[in-house]
């Protein structure tokens, strides 16, 4: 799968899923525009490091997908420094723990913004340029929080189960402009958002980390493995490419079987 000549923008990359499908895409051949909020000289090392082990253009923009200011510079700096964003990765996401009774009230707007509304905002600035081009790819990385429930996590299921819906909408709106919009519905994947998950079950059960991970997978994740941020960059390689092409508006779970039961 050649992504030759395609520039895309990976929100939230230096770490978990996002670095995973950011390398994905450079080796496939894509530029790719890394976001996060690393100190310059952390980012810099890994910008010209993936620069050189892929021989793609890659670039780096802090910013804060919260902040319009912030995400109107992600995509300004991507057009100035590829030409245009021709493949959008909404990858950023928070997640909060806690009962609905109990949820704090600032926590539920931070999830929803960061996990839905910004998302939205972003896909707004990029589709005019998509249309132009006749060519564009949005793959947001929702979750099996998108399709199901898990106590606990309201803010971040609401979030992502409009993330699906959002999805939806946007690949019917634009399906005649040579544009997709897909979501990818990790279940577990071992990142620093699910090694706090674990670290919590340690705790509260008073087992050691090992444990943590065995109880975490038996509970919902059948297949008793994680997925890795490479697979799931591979799966954004070929969504982004024209085999991909009329796929649109749907939502592809990679979760050892969780949501199959
Ligand atoms: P992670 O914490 O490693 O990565 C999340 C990234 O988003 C971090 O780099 C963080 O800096 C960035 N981020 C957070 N808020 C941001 C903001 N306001 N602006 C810009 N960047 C911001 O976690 P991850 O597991 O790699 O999560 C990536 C995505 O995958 C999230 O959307 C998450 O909901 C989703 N997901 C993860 C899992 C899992 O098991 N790890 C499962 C399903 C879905």
């Amino acid at each position: 799968m050649s992504l030759k000549g395609l520039s895309a923008v990976v929100t939230g990359s230096t770490s978990g899923i996002g670095l995973g499908v950011a390398e994905r895409l450079a080796a496939a051949g894509a530029d790719v525009m890394l976001n996060g909020s690393r100190a310059p000289e952390q980012a810099e090392a890994m910008r010209a490091a993936m620069a050189t082990k892929y021989g793609t253009r890659i670039a780096y923009t802090a910013a804060d997908m919260t902040k319009e200011a912030d995400r109107n510079r992600l995509i300004e700096s991507t057009v100035a420094a590829f030409g245009g964003v021709d493949i959008l990765v909404n990858n950023a996401g928070i997640q909060f723990v806690s009962k609905v009774e109990d949820f704090p009230l600032d926590k539920w707007d931070e999830v929803i913004s960061v996990n839905l509304s910004s998302i939205f905002h972003l896909i707004k600035l990029v589709i005019p340029g998509m249309k132009a081009r006749k060519r564009g790819r949005v793959i947001n990385i929702a979750s099996v929080h998108g399709l199901i429930g898990s106590t606990k996590k309201a803010a971040y299921t609401a979030a992502k189960h409009g993330l699906v819906g959002l999805t939806k909408v946007v690949g019917l709106e634009y399906c005649t402009h040579g544009i997709t919009c897909n979501a990818i519905c990790p279940g577990w994947v071992r990142t620093p958002l699910v090694e706090r998950q674990i670290e919590a079950i340690a705790k509260e059960k008073g087992i050691s980390i090992d444990e943590a991970v065995i109880d975490l997978l038996s509970e919902k994740q059948p297949s008793l493995q994680f997925a890795t941020p490479a697979q799931l960059g591979g799966l954004a390689v070929f969504l982004a490419g024209d085999d991909a092409a009329q796929i649109n508006g749907t939502s592809i779970a990679m979760d050892g079987g969780w949501t199959a039961r």
